[in-house]
């Protein structure tokens, strides 16, 4: 699985952060997402709740 984040559409909400912790977190001053953290179904529970839709699922 693999999950896209677009920084100009991101509105900073903190749904993914706050959803899925393990996955979605900022280290080292930068956004990262770990897919392999959880599992597919609760990254796309979490996908689906950012409101700016900055976040995709690809693959
Ligand atoms: S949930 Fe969406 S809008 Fe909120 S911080 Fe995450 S990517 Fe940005």
């Amino acid at each position: 699985m693999k999950v896209s984040w677009d920084e100009s559409v991101c509105i900073h909400a903190g749904k993914c952060v706050q959803g899925a912790p393990e996955v979605f977190k900022v280290e080292d001053g930068k956004f990262i997402i770990d897919t392999e953290a959880s599992s597919e179904e609760k990254i796309a529970d979490v996908v689906s709740e950012c409101p700016s839709g900055a976040l995709r699922i690809e693959s």
